[in-house]
């Protein structure tokens, strides 16, 4: 070709090639520590039925491996792991020469989606087995990952309902005309005529009538479920309520870079000590507080599986998104959670006509209230059982002369008195114990525990969004960049140790 100088190879130097795929790599690649700990895994559950019979029986552990390794290279797309498995060596040699079509790898994924949470729960136990997990604290935190569907290809509530009803207009009104016509050419060629096919505008409007519909009918039954209804019942639905076609599990939500769009909402728990992942999950709900619970249990069943003794405490904490009475709650059983409500150092609005029990703090060794003057306002438990049971009364004692009076004080009221629900005091009793510097220190390290190891599956390997379309298989793609990524952390802290230990054995 012109313009490029090609050489042929100088025959006189000898031109070895190396005897294997794995000296191509060299003893140094860390494909090697990959089949290792790979190795590692007992995955008798993926696709328990395979016999090696057929006629061309791709092992399990080698498509796991090569889907593992291509998401762990930034290769998520089947089509581009088929690809490498004919020119990467290192896909190759965990290919084992085989050559999986991508039909082959996106079968193997769909059909064993439901068993990946299983798989990450190894990596998570694999890690344990290495020492990389602390359990001292975990970092809770959720992010929002961009679904396989465009906003564009989606349709509000209030539209459906309007273009099914012009859509049905226009059908019937091509069928009259067909009928029409139909009639008119039976009298002109006579009744066994077959001189009409339903026209193929009928067919586009009756197939699009259809999407919709179904649209419809779907987003109706999960609202009447949401709202405990009965079939015959007509759930409450907001025109505006839209949903994707393309995605129907996939929910509009606020992302990152602050615009609107169809996604998911994945959560992780992450252990500071080494950044394992211990939990995690994909939802179609944007709000994170209702993914705690199910978090908190996942932690406390790690914490079983590692033998964690009653006693050593696992502190778990989350940003405010998290923070609610039903959350708070969730503490115990070896966890304790560290959640922020937002008010840290935040002054209340002007607008209160009185300060609220907002403005105070809660002090729980002594069961007291510190007032925005400094005082004490103590429990007066005679008083309590005049009013409501589920109350606390706090008075204080000496309003006199304080400055804040105006503010502070309702109408009338000489003494400033506390009424403090159930509720109030769970969330006051969070706020006090973030106040303590030994916790803030433990909050302090939430941000860059759970946000940089968010960052790493996000830009590390490049796992932006899902490539794959419904809920179970969405969270089972996020449940596997889980599971790449305790096993990047587990190859590395094996290396390091293999490094050290060949560093003192030359020393
Ligand atoms: S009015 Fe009483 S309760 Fe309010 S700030 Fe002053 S001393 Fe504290």
């Amino acid at each position: 070709m012109a313009g490029i100088d090609y050489k042929p190879y100088d025959m006189d130097t000898p031109y070895l090639f190396p005897p294997s795929l794995a000296d191509f790599l060299g003893p140094e690649d860390e494909v090697h520590i990959f089949r290792e700990v790979t190795e590692e895994l007992d995955i008798g559950y993926l696709d328990g039925d395979f016999t090696g019979m057929g006629q061309y029986p791709h092992h399990p552990r080698m498509l796991l491996r090569l889907l593992l390794w291509g998401m762990a290279n930034r290769v998520v797309s089947t089509r581009r792991i088929e690809v490498m498995a004919r020119r990467d060596v290192s896909f190759i040699y965990l290919a084992g020469g085989q050559r999986p079509s991508y039909r082959t790898l996106s079968r193997f994924r769909r059909r064993n989606a439901g068993e990946i949470k299983r798989l990450f729960q190894q990596t998570v136990l694999l890690c344990a087995r290495l020492g990389m997990i602390g359990l001292g604290h975990i970092a809770l935190d959720g992010t929002k990952l961009k679904a396989h569907t465009s906003k564009h290809g989606a349709m509000s509530y209030g539209r459906m309902k309007q273009e099914e009803e012009r859509l049905s207009s226009e059908i019937d009104a091509i069928m009259e005309q067909a009928e029409r016509l139909d009639r008119e050419e039976g009298c002109a060629f006579g009744e066994d005529c077959n001189g009409y096919n339903l026209p193929e505008e009928l067919k586009r409007r009756e197939g699009r009538l259809e999407r919709i519909r179904s649209l419809r009918e779907d987003l109706e039954c999960e609202k009447r479920k949401e709202q405990h209804l009965t079939a015959e019942l007509p759930p409450m639905i907001d025109d505006r309520e839209q949903r994707s076609f393309a995605d129907r599990d996939a929910r509009m939500m606020l992302m990152k870079r602050g615009e609107f769009d169809y996604g998911y909402n994945g959560q992780v728990c992450v252990d500071e000590a080494q950044g394992v992942i211990l939990a995690g999950d994909l939802t179609n709900e944007a709000f994170d507080g209702g993914h705690l619970p199910a978090m908190v249990d996942e932690v406390r069943k790690v914490r079983e599986e590692v033998g964690t003794a009653d006693d050593e405490v696992t502190q778990v904490t989350a940003d405010r998104g998290y923070f609610s009475v039903a959350n708070i709650e969730q503490e115990g059983e070896g966890i304790e959670l560290l959640i922020a409500s937002g008010r840290e150092g935040k002054e209340e609005p002007q607008r209160e006509k009185a300060y609220s029990v907002e403005r105070f703090d809660y002090v729980p060794e002594d069961d007291v209230w510190r007032c925005p003057g400094g005082r004490l306002l103590r429990r007066d438990q005679k008083r309590e059982t005049l009013g409501p049971p589920l109350l606390r009364r706090y008075t204080c004692p000496d309003c006199e002369g304080c400055p804040l009076r105006r503010q502070c004080l309702r109408p009338g009221e000489q003494h400033r008195t506390l009424l403090v629900k159930r509720q109030q005091l769970i969330r006051a009793q969070m706020r006090a114990r973030l106040k303590l510097p030994q916790k803030q220190a433990v909050y302090r390290k939430r941000k860059w525990v759970a946000e940089q190891n968010i960052g790493q599956i996000k830009e590390g390997l490049g796992f932006r969004g899902v490539t794959v379309r419904g809920r179970v298989y969405a969270r089972a793609q996020w449940l596997l960049a889980l599971a790449v990524h305790n096993l990047l952390k587990a190859m590395r802290f094996i290396a390091g140790v293999r490094r050290r230990e060949a560093l003192a054995a030359r020393a």
